[in-house]
C-alpha cells in the first residue's frame, strides 16, 4: 500500500518536495474497524492551508505523516457488523491506497443514485459547501444579479446553477483564461462568463453587471473581492467561501481598502465553513440527487490517475488546471 506524506511545510507556492510517496503494509482491522481500498480521492485547495504551521480552524498537517482528505473506496475487510465486506464508504482518510478506520468514521454511500466519486463532488462537501452558501449565508432571493468567482470549479460550478433554480435572474461567473470563460455560459448555465486573467476583475464586473449584483460567492478573495463589493447593492449579501488567490501568500495579504463601503450598502459579509453545515447534507442531497438525476445539474471532474499523480493534482487545484472537481483516481 503506497501514501502520501507532508515531507517539508512550503513557503510559497508548493513543489514535489513538499510531498514523499511512501509505502506502508496493507492495515489489519482491529475491533469495530474497517479497511478499505481507497479508489477515489478528492484534491482541495484548503489542503495547501493544513500545510501551514498554524491553521486558523483545523489541525496542521504534522510532517512525515500521511496527508488527510475526503476519498471513497469499497471495504476489503471489517470487524464491524454495521459496515460489511463491499460496502462503498466515504471517509476523511484519504492520499493512501488503504485506510484503516474505526466504522463509525465511515458514511456508506448509495451508488446506485450517483457514481461513487460525486459524493466528493456535487453530493460531497463541495455541493454542500454552495448551497449552504446560497441558501443560509448568503441567501439568493428570487430577482437577484449573482457573481460567482472561481466559477468553473468544482464548487463555483454547481454555485452558478443553483443560483439560477433559487430564482436568479442574472448569474455571472469568472474564471482563468477564454476557454472556462466560454465554458461557464456553454455548459455551466451562466449568463456571463468573465476571464479574470485578460482584464481587471473590477473594470469586466462593472461592465457585466452595470447595475450591480446583489449576491456574490467569494471564491478568491483579493481583487475579486474588491470588485464585488464595488458592484454590490443595497443589502447585498457576500458569502466568503474562500480565498485561494492568497493561499500561496508569504506574508499577511490585507483586506480589501473598500471595505467600509459595506456599511453604506447596507451588506452583509458572512464567512462559512462547510463542516458547520453538515446537518443540511439530507437536505442538499435530496434536492442534489434529483437535479442530477434529471440532468438539469451539470458537473465535471479533472482526473490524475494513480497516487502518484496526487501531488500534481493537488499543485493543478491551485494553478487552476481543473474544470469542476481535481479527483485522483486509485485502482
Ligand atoms: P476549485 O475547483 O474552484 O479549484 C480552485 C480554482 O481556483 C482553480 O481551478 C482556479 O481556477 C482558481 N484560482 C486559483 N488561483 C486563483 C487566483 N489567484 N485568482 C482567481 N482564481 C484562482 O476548488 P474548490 O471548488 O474545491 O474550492 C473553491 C474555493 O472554495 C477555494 O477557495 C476553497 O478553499 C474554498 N472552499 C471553502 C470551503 C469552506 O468550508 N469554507 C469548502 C470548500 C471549498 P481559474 O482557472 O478559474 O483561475
Amino acid at each position: 500500500s503506497r501514501e502520501i506524506r507532508l515531507a517539508a511545510r512550503p513557503v510559497g507556492v508548493p513543489g514535489p518536495e513538499t510531498f514523499e510517496l511512501a509505502s506502508t503494509r496493507v492495515p489489519r482491522p482491529g475491533e469495530g474497524q474497517i479497511v478499505v481500498r481507497n479508489t477515489w480521492m478528492s484534491v482541495d485547495p484548503y489542503m495547501r492551508e493544513w500545510m501551514r504551521e498554524e491553521v486558523s480552524y483545523a489541525q496542521p498537517y504534522r510532517i512525515g505523516a500521511p496527508l488527510l482528505g475526503s476519498a471513497v473506496g469499497e471495504v476489503v475487510a471489517s470487524r464491524a457488523d454495521s459496515v460489511p465486506v463491499g460496502s462503498m464508504v466515504t471517509h476523511f482518510l484519504g492520499w493512501r491506497e488503504y485506510a484503516l478506520l474505526d466504522a463509525a468514521d465511515a458514511t456508506v454511500i448509495d451508488t446506485t443514485a450517483a457514481p461513487a466519486e460525486a459524493y466528493l463532488g456535487p453530493l460531497g462537501t463541495t455541493g454542500l459547501t454552495a448551497y449552504a452558501t446560497l441558501t443560509r449565508v448568503a441567501p439568493v432571493e428570487p430577482g437577484d444579479v449573482v457573481y460567482v468567482s472561481a466559477a468553473a470549479g468544482a464548487v463555483g460550478s454547481v454555485a452558478g446553477q443553483i443560483a439560477r433554480k433559487l430564482g436568479a435572474a442574472q448569474v455571472i461567473g469568472s474564471a482563468g483564461g477564454p476557454v472556462k470563460a466560454k465554458k461557464l455560459v456553454a455548459d455551466f448555465g451562466f449568463d456571463a462568463g468573465l476571464d479574470h486573467r485578460a482584464a481587471p476583475i473590477g473594470a469586466q464586473l462593472a461592465e457585466a453587471a452595470p447595475d450591480g449584483i446583489d449576491v456574490y460567492v467569494d471564491n478568491v478573495g483579493g481583487d475579486h473581492l474588491r470588485a464585488a463589493i464595488e458592484a454590490l447593492r443595497d443589502h447585498g449579501r457576500i458569502g466568503m467561501v474562500g480565498a485561494i488567490s492568497s493561499y500561496n501568500s508569504t506574508e499577511p495579504v490585507p483586506g480589501p481598502d473598500n471595505l467600509f463601503k459595506l456599511a453604506a450598502k447596507n451588506a452583509t459579509l458572512r464567512g462559512m465553513l462547510v463542516t458547520s453545515y453538515l446537518g443540511l447534507f439530507p437536505e442538499w442531497i435530496e434536492r442534489g440527487a434529483a437535479w442530477i438525476a434529471d440532468g438539469s445539474l451539470h458537473y465535471e471532474q479533472t482526473v490524475f490517475d494513480g497516487i502518484d499523480r496526487a501531488p500534481d493534482a493537488f499543485l493543478g487545484v491551485l494553478s487552476g488546471a481543473n474544470t469542476g472537481k481535481m479527483l485522483v483516481r486509485l485502482n
